[in-house]
């Protein structure tokens, strides 16, 4: 049996690592081609012996010779630096998880892509700063684009053998984050550890920071649009507390597809894996007698206006998500760093869309990389300056 050649970007980070999980269980399947971490050297280093790669790169550390010291008795080939990932990423593989967080992500994807390799589609932000772009690379190469997020994963399960068509609406569900039941006021005092809590999902700090503001939702409404060519009217988001029920599609002729399985994300990892098979994962079975109410809420704007943001940035089309992706990552760093409120994040993104999108005409300008990146540079230069003006 041919071996699948699997690449990771973010090998170190929770997707990553949820991956590495999987395929420890199953070595004989899979052969590992390139692992990349940003700076945490040590978890790269034992996935690199652990699993050996062809090559490893660390993208934002530039402990080389640590890294060469750590390696030497292996054939591993060592890199670090952002052009040794992006070279990494040329390397051929089957099947290259995008796992990188935040705009970051983006250019390994697309270099995947150009090389043949199918995308298993975590980092979200690739899809919301530069759909386009990234189906026209998977179109053009004819590769799969995969989704790993677990609600689009979940909307992939259910379209299998649909007519897309026949979609008349896609509901993705939201637990709430942290601050689900929090008051306004609460919200607007919450600190950035209190934000990196989840009362369901184990994952990366930013994500589940983004969870407890919603921009995450934000961010999945418009994966959506792109991933499954939806128009934004199509799709809604309910607040669902338990996790159970990751997205449902709603048919022209009134039938209705959920997806339900418990909040690990190795279940949508292992399908991407796997696709177009199914294979045994090693999850909880859910079990309907135990935990049998799921309910579902309409989502609180006033304390989460991160989703109609979205809707408003879907609207403006071209290549305004980029600005908002950019925004996003900006107010959240500022967040971290303590200098704005939670709230502010919002403020934040909404005055930079306000600004650059109509200053630059994002609506008119054409998606292409070189103008993504330019107006992600200029986003952030933007939002970082609204930052500072809040804290002097
Ligand atoms: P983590 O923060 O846990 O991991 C991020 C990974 O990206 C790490 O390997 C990190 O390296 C690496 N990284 C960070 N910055 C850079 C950079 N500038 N250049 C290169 N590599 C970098 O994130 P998650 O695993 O939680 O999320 C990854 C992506 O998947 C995100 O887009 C997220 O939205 C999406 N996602 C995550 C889910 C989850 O369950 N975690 C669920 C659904 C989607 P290091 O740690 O070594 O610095």
């Amino acid at each position: 049996m041919n071996k699948k050649r699997i690449s990771i970007f973010g090998a170190t980070g929770s997707v990553g690592q949820n991956t590495l999980d999987l395929i420890s269980r199953d070595r004989d399947s899979y052969e590992i081609v390139v692992l990349t971490a940003g700076s945490n050297i040590d978890l790269l280093i034992k996935a690199a012996l652990e699993f050996k790669p062809q090559a490893v790169v660390a993208a934002t550390n530039d402990q080389f010779e640590e890294l060469k010291n750590a390696l030497r008795n292996t054939q591993i080939n060592i890199g670090t630096g952002r052009e040794a990932l992006l070279e990494s990423a040329s390397r051929k593989c089957d099947l290259a998880f995008s796992a990188i967080v935040g705009a970051a992500g983006l250019e390994p994807g697309l270099i995947a892509l150009e090389n043949g390799a199918d995308l298993a589609l975590a980092n979200k932000e690739s899809m919301v700063a530069a759909g386009d772009l990234v189906k026209q690379k998977a179109s053009k190469n004819k590769c799969k684009l995969i989704p790993v997020d677990s609600e689009h994963s979940a909307i992939f399960q259910a379209l299998h053998g649909e007519n897309v068509n026949s979609i008349e609406r896609v509901i993705l569900t939201a637990s709430g984050g942290a601050f689900r039941d929090w008051t306004i006021e609460e919200i607007a005092k919450a600190t950035p550890e209190q934000a990196s809590t989840h009362p369901n999902w184990n994952m990366g700090q930013r994500i589940t920071i983004d969870s407890a503001s919603m921009f995450n939702k934000a961010l999945e409404v418009i994966e959506a649009k792109e991933l499954f060519n939806l128009a934004s009217k199509q799709i809604e988001v309910l607040v669902h507390p338990q996790s159970i029920v990751h997205a449902i599609v709603g048919f022209c002729d009134g039938g209705m597809l959920a997806h339900l399985g418990p909040p690990d994300m190795r279940h949508a990892i292992g399908y991407a894996l796997n696709y177009p098979n199914r294979k045994t994962l090693p999850l909880e079975k859910l079990d309907f007698t135990k935990s049998s109410t799921l309910t579902f809420v309409e989502p609180d704007e006033e304390r989460f206006p991160a989703i109609s943001l979205a809707y408003d940035v879907m609207d403006l089309g071209g290549i305004s998500g980029a600005v908002f992706n950019a925004a996003k990552e900006t107010a959240l760093d500022g967040f971290l760093a303590k200098q704005i409120g939670f709230l502010e994040m919002s403020i934040i993104v909404e005055k930079t869309i306000a600004e650059i999108c109509h200053l630059k005409n994002c609506h008119k300008t054409e998606m292409c990389l070189s103008n993504i990146l330019d107006i992600d540079k200029l986003s952030r230069n933007f939002a970082t300056e609204l930052i500072q003006m809040q804290g002097s």
